[in-house]
């Protein structure tokens, strides 16, 4: 499990859900300005709903048969570009619905180290999250 799939698994995984934050009512299009956080070192599961042959894939890390997304030797997804996303509009399906805000409104920090001390989740994405909520709090 990783990122993507914390925040895909929360309320699977016995964590609290936290009351909503105020930036949940106005989250809309994650605003990434040319952050690629979740892009490095995750692992992007591809679901039953995407197309596996279109993707240049491994198998996944958790060793229960899945495939994910083919990574660098730096760990950045094989996808990665100088500008972002390769195959923006077409990525699977885990990164068009991932939010670092939603990951940030429902874990506490607490939460957010423990599965960082796992390796489980890059706290760095967790920090992004709350940064991006207090922006929205703030406009
Ligand atoms: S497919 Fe695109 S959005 Fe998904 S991890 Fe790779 S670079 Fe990031």
């Amino acid at each position: 499990m990783t990122g993507c799939d914390v925040v895909r698994g929360l309320n699977n995984h016995g964590f609290t859900e936290q009351q909503p934050e105020k930036a949940d009512k106005a989250m809309t299009k994650v605003p990434c300005n040319g952050c690629t956080l979740c892009c490095r070192k995750d692992a992007i599961r591809l679901l039953p709903e995407d197309d596996a042959s279109q993707y240049q894939t491994e198998p996944h890390q958790s060793g229960d048969g899945s495939l994910m997304l083919a990574h660098r030797p730096d760990g950045s997804c094989i996808y990665l570009t100088k500008e972002g996303c390769g195959i923006h509009g077409r990525a699977p399906k885990m990164c068009r619905q991932f939010d670092c805000r939603d990951l940030a409104s429902k874990l506490t920090f607490t939460q957010a180290r423990k599965l960082a001390d796992k390796k489980m989740l890059p706290i760095a994405i967790w920090r992004k999250g709350k940064d991006l909520i207090k922006v929205i709090e703030n406009e």
